[in-house]
């Protein structure tokens, strides 16, 4: 005989903002065995946990970060725009060298400021292996970083790229972690380098991302060798002879939609980086999403990203935090009240961009960002305070505390404890995980 108030959990609450539908006022959500069984509004069809004066959401989705810089105060000096930035950063990190435990602990306290954003999944640069197994959360992409510029890259690239870095072994080993390759920016990767990449992505069926037009200078070394990039890598000891062959934007474009998927990271200066690139962006829009780091562009090259032009392409726009090197904080929702407040966007494409966007542009538009029924229960909850809707209260600087979130695999979750876990942050109360399908193009 079946349960007449049928299985698994329900959680109501003031709203449901599924992003896959509309806005639900009074909405529920039913959550059995790691999935989304049932979605409704007003009176739900049996007992259920009411979470009062919050906002169920699909969970926070960072497109790009890197997590190793969690640690740092405050935003390192920007008056050198992008390159004296990058001088300040590469002496922090020769500087953290010398603790070996301290990229761990920086990893991880990034991953819990994430999570207590309300993040569950983030496009994370790797420089080094991640600590940490299938128990932590958020989810992962975790792009292994590649740079070089000189004939040395080649060999050490194969060598970071080894057997680590093979899906079956990774997945098999920490479920929540999947990898990916980053060629580091046109800048820092020679041609050559970066079509290696590109090859070894495509045949591992692996999703990349790359940073591109950053700074406006970023053409400058790579149409003419010359500009602020030239002296700071002279500087760095990292400007071969002879001169590498570098790749103008365009060019890595065409190179990383060969990719099962890519993201290409900030794109500020897509426009004045010349060779078409813009329209070669629109041409591979089905392969390619942008992730834009809205403080990170205002901090280092005093402008917000170029929304409008970049959804003239019709290219899905995704949010990162890039690093609390470049940012106050971890937080998507600072990131999107940057541009809703200077109405680059609307709170619903903010919200938009910081979940179904996001996800896709990583590569895990099957396991998080967005509510439905038979997705999997990888939800945020958000207090709102006395709001009347909950996409205006992205506008809201303080109307949105530190939330709680995470994928919630339980089938039937004792109220108490899932009242305390909404506190804590951490849902995973020992039940079965979902059951995880392989994606056919190994993008999962
Ligand atoms: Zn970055």
């Amino acid at each position: 005989m079946t349960d007449p108030e049928g299985p698994g959990l329900i959680l109501r609450a003031r709203w449901l903002v599924p992003v896959a539908g509309r806005a639900l006022a009074g909405g529920w959500l039913r959550l059995d065995r790691g999935r989304v069984t049932e979605i409704g509004q007003g009176p739900p069809p049996g007992p259920a946990l009411d979470l009062g004066d919050v906002v169920l959401i699909p969970g926070l989705v960072n497109a790009h970060t890197h997590l190793e810089f969690s640690l740092v105060d405050r935003p390192l000096p920007a008056d050198g725009g992008l390159p004296g930035w990058i001088g300040h950063l590469v002496a922090l990190r020769r500087g953290a060298a010398v603790d070996p435990q301290a990229h761990g602990r920086a990893v991880m306290a990034g991953l819990v400021e994430s999570l207590a954003a309300g993040v569950t999944a983030l496009g994370e640069i790797a420089t080094a292996l991640h600590p940490g197994g299938p128990a932590i959360t958020p989810r992962l992409r975790l792009y292994r970083e590649v740079l070089g510029l000189g004939p040395a890259a080649l060999p050490r690239a194969r060598a970071a790229l080894g057997p680590s870095m093979a899906p079956d072994s990774v997945l098999r080993d920490a479920p929540r972690i999947h990898p990916g390759i980053s060629p580091h920016a046109p800048y820092s990767v020679a041609g050559p380098l970066g079509l290696h990449l590109v090859a070894a992505a495509r045949r591992r069926r692996l999703p990349v991302a790359m940073h591109l037009a950053e700074a406006v200078d970023e053409a400058r070394l790579v149409d003419h060798a010359a500009g602020p990039f030239r002296a700071l890598l002279e500087g760095l000891g990292a400007w071969p002879d002879p001169p590498p062959a570098l790749l103008p934007a365009a060019d890595w474009i065409t190179l990383l939609a060969r990719a099962p998927r890519g993201l290409v990271v900030h794109a500020t200066f897509l426009a004045e980086a010349g060779h078409g690139a813009l329209e070669r962006l629109a041409r591979h829009r089905h392969r390619l999403a942008v992730a834009v780091c809205p403080r990170t562009a205002r901090l280092l090259s005093g402008t917000l990203p170029p929304v409008a032009r970049l959804r003239t392409c019709g290219v899905r726009i995704a949010i990162g935090t890039d690093s609390r090197g470049s940012a106050p904080d971890l937080d998507p929702r600072a990131e999107c009240r940057a541009l809703v407040d200077a109405g680059l966007v609307s709170p619903a494409e903010a919200l938009a961009m910081a979940t179904v966007h996001a996800a896709w542009g990583i590569g895990l538009e099957r396991v998080c960002g967005r509510l439905a029924p038979g997705r999997p229960a990888d939800v945020a909850v958000i207090a709102t305070g006395p709001i009347p809707t909950p996409l205006s209260s992205i506008r809201r600087r303080r109307s949105w505390p530190p939330s709680s979130a995470g994928t919630w695999p339980t089938a039937r979750c004792p109220a108490d404890r899932a009242g305390a876990g909404l506190r804590a942050g951490s849902w995973r109360s020992g039940s079965r995980s979902p059951p995880r399908r392989r994606s056919p193009r190994g993008v999962p």
